[in-house]
């Protein structure tokens, strides 16, 4: 019998950044659009929500590649949005400042000019520094060489093009600082942004942490009309071609398969949508149980068993009465560190749930830009930042819901003091507005299993060919997120583009 026609040309799960990203794209080419959303309101992680008069960013605090041919950019441009959503860069001379046991050091843009500064302040590890230095940059140089998908000659001729990826590919940033024998001080300040990949250096991949600094170091960004201007610009492209649509508050049960072929997926209300291609923004495991009557390989279902990255606690601040400016705040983040090990505070936060003295990443929105919307006028939004197991959070609201609105106190109230007394005294009492979210916040308005933050672990194992690729087994079916891609917003953008040109 004929197949019935699909109602859609494409049917994306998820209008996370990589399924806005795909979505909007296709949607460009003319192609009838459907992308279904379970939360109320587009983004994941990068949605905003708003409490009383102020409006938060979920999760995401600067983000980079958004210079011109860069991948922000590239789609931006694409869509005929790259006037309409503008960035700041935030300060090239400190974007980010690590805090380390009360001493600041500012990341700036220009990696021999940063690391030329950090001679200045450790001459006697100027060697040390030189050479991590140049490996990072080895490392970048052939990492922008790179083709994608590698072909067998591109396997060929690796030792020759590509020397310091092969030698460095198994390796996690502590095994560099240990062959370079760096002190313990600048261990800490060069892995000063280890939360934007949540792991202490004994586990990261060598090879994530050199893309990440390098991307901040060619520019930390933050939209000059927040990130609700950013995500709502796309979608709104997206309702405004012609047969596309973002239903919202619609919960994908079940991917329907067929003989190797999805023929519709079924939403909480037990409506089946259907359309030619499908594309999901859903974690890959996740995914793959939605389509619970597929017959994937064994190998390709040993692929999904893969660990997470960590949850996260945020705590959304409104502050009334001072200038944060006054306290080390401005157009940059602040991370701060109690001590020189961050393996030792990474272990004592997310295998002994000791939260009295952690690391804290701190971000002042409406310092990176005078665009109003996130709060009153003449108030100020401070958001902080830390690492936090998803089980024990996780047990702890399923089980006893006042203990865990307690523990959430008590957390909170922590670190507020440590603010309080190392940065901004008096803060408490210039609070309008606290509130937290945990791993089990995450999982709940983000959908993101396990609570993590940045999809699988990023370490060496997850990081690099063995990627999961965008195709599945399912002939119409394709994954595209922080995990089939990679993590952060630009990471997930240019995912979203990569498996694009695939789709076009
Ligand atoms: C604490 C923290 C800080 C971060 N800071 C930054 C930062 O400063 N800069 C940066 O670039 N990145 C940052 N990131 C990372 C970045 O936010 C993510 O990597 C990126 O946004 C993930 O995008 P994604 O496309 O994978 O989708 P996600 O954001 O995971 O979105 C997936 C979407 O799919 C939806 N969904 C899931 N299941 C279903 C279903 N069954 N049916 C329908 N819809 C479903 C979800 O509701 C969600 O909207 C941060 C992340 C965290 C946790």
């Amino acid at each position: 019998m004929p197949r019935p026609a699909a109602a859609f040309d494409d049917l994306v799960i998820g209008a996370g950044m990589a399924g806005l990203t795909v979505a909007a794209q296709l949607a460009a080419d003319g192609r009838r659009v459907l992308v279904l959303e379970a939360h109320d309101t587009a983004g994941g992680y990068a949605h905003t929500f708003g409490v009383g008069a102020y409006r938060f960013c979920a999760q995401v605090h600067y983000i980079f590649n958004c210079g011109e041919g860069e991948a922000v950019h590239t789609l931006l441009a694409r869509l005929g949005l790259a006037e309409e959503v503008q960035f700041h860069r935030l300060d090239p001379e400190g974007f980010d400042h690590i805090v380390v046991a009360g001493e600041r050091y500012r990341v700036c843009n220009g990696l021999e000019k940063y690391r030329d500064r950090l001679i200045g302040r450790f001459p006697h590890d100027a060697r040390a520094l030189r050479r991590y230095f140049d490996t990072v940059a080895a490392i970048g140089r052939e990492m922008d060489t790179l083709p994608k998908p590698l072909t067998w000659r591109d396997y060929a001729t690796a030792p020759l093009r590509f020397p310091h990826l092969l030698r460095y590919q198994k390796w996690t940033l502590q095994r560099l600082y240990d062959h370079l024998g760096l002190p313990a001080r600048l261990q800490t300040v060069l892995a000063g942004q280890a939360g934007d990949y949540l792991l202490p250096p004994a586990e990261v991949s060598l090879m994530l942490h050199v893309a990440l600094v390098r991307g901040y170091d060619r520019g930390a960004y933050y939209p000059k009309k927040h990130f609700q201007h950013l995500v709502g610009s796309i979608a709104d492209f997206i309702r405004a071609q012609p047969g596309c649509e973002i239903r919202l508050n619609q919960t994908v049960e079940q991917i329907v398969v067929e003989r190797g072929r999805v023929t519709g997926v079924r939403t909480a209300d037990g409506t089946v949508h259907t359309a030619a291609r499908y594309v999901s923004n859903v974690d890959p495991a996740r995914t793959a149980e939605l389509a619970a009557g597929a017959d994937f390989p064994a190998a390709y279902r040993a692929r999904l068993r893969y660990p997470y990255s960590s949850g996260n606690i945020t705590l959304y601040l409104g502050v009334a009465g001072i200038d944060l400016r006054d306290h080390g705040f401005g157009s940059w983040n602040v991370w701060h560190y109690p001590t020189d090990d961050i393996n030792a505070i990474y272990r004592r936060q997310l295998v002994g749930q000791d939260y009295s003295d952690p690391w804290l990443f701190m971000s002042t929105p409406t310092l990176h830009t005078d665009a109003p919307g996130l709060c009153p006028p003449g108030h100020q939004i401070l958001e902080l930042a830390t690492s936090a197991p998803y089980a024990p959070w996780r047990t702890l609201r399923d089980t006893d819901r006042r203990r865990y609105n307690l523990e959430k106190k008590r957390v909170r109230d922590r670190l507020v003091q440590i603010v309080e007394e190392r940065y901004v005294p008096g803060l408490s009492k210039h609070l309008a507005i606290r509130v937290m979210g945990t791993p089990a916040t995450n999982e709940r308005f983000c959908n993101a299993p396990a609570g993590n933050a940045y999809g699988v672990a990023l370490t060496p194992r997850f990081v690099g060919p063995q990627r999961l690729p965008h195709e599945t087994p399912l002939r119409n079916l394709w994954l595209v997120n922080a995990t089939a891609g990679y993590p952060s917003v630009a990471g997930t953008v240019r995912a979203g583009l990569e498996l694009h040109a695939q789709l076009a």
